[in-house]
């Protein structure tokens, strides 16, 4: 059986860089928190939690503390309310989410209205929104756009939320030109993303069977499992080797795994090397000598 990983699976560089950047702060401060989880994975909250890092509801006084910015960013009144509580700051904004905010920095100074293309409820979301004083629109599908652009949208700058998928981004740009007189476009989906969205859409045609790999938290974990469903039936998705079933293995002469952003390597190898083992197991089976 050929196992066959695809190239985007597992974190991204933005996420790999957050967990470096927070583990290297616990080896050498005390007391450090965080607003909420680094990655919707367990295994890695765990990680963290073990290092040291606590995970916080809200920030409370902050004087000999260290406060930890996840990779998707915060806005700028939680970077001010934290100096403010005496906290210092250790930034792990993905240098592309700075980007997207140094975007709509710049865009509202030049006069535009801004619109994020994203989730409304995603902290990153939160965190571009935060740049800018002026409230931006913020659309995550074609059915949201409304109905009477305010006239003060007809000069607009539209960024995206990175992790967006590109079809969708498209329709709503599409909607988007037919309403406003002056739009400027800054696809911002990122590199991980686009790579990630391109192979889930080849990779299930490829092989007989695909694992998806991930937290039951995940929705990017899910998205690449409804992707890879609708294209190949024998998708399954999986967040440890022991989820694997053989029966679904049976007769498959290829198998493709990929996994969310948030699945840590570890697990991805370990899977690996749980289908080798089945494999193997097979071949040891039906091997016709002696
Ligand atoms: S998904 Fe992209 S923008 Fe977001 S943290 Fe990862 S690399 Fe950075």
């Amino acid at each position: 059986m050929k196992i066959t990983v695809a190239a985007s699976a597992g974190f991204c560089f933005g996420v790999k860089r957050a967990i470096r950047i927070a583990l290297e702060t616990a080896a050498r401060e005390d007391r450090i928190e965080m607003l909420g989880d680094i990655v919707h994975n367990e295994d890695v909250v765990k990680r963290i939690e073990a290092a040291g890092i606590r995970k916080v509801k809200r920030l409370t006084a902050g004087k000999g503390k260290v406060l930890i910015i996840r990779a998707h960013g915060a806005a700028e009144k939680v970077f001010e309310k934290a100096q403010a509580l005496g906290y210092r700051i250790v930034d792990a904004t993905c240098p592309m989410v700075k980007e997207i905010h140094r975007i709509v920095r710049k865009r509202e100074q030049q006069g535009y209205r801004c619109i994020i293309i994203g989730d409304p409820e995603h902290e990153e979301v939160h965190g571009i929104q935060g740049q800018i004083k002026r409230r931006a629109l913020i659309i995550d599908r074609v059915e949201a756009i409304p109905a009477h652009m305010p006239l003060s949208f007809s000069r607009a700058a539209v960024v995206v939320q990175s992790t967006q998928n590109s079809d969708t981004v498209k329709c709503i740009i599409e909607e988007l030109k037919k309403r406003i007189p002056e739009l400027v476009i800054h696809n911002t989906i990122c590199h991980a993303t686009r790579k990630r969205q391109q192979e889930i859409k080849t990779m299930p045609l490829k092989h007989d069977v695909i694992l998806i790999i991930g937290s039951r938290t995940s929705a990017n974990t899910k998205r690449l499992y409804e992707i890879s469903r609708s294209l190949n039936s024998r998708s399954y998705w999986i967040q440890k080797p022991a989820d694997i079933d053989p029966r679904w293995l049976r007769g498959a002469v290829s198998v493709g795994v990929t996994a969310g952003a948030s699945t840590p390597e570890e697990t991805i190898t370990s899977v690996v090397a749980a289908l080798k083992r089945v494999s193997d197991g097979a071949e040891d089976r039906e091997c016709p000598l002696p």
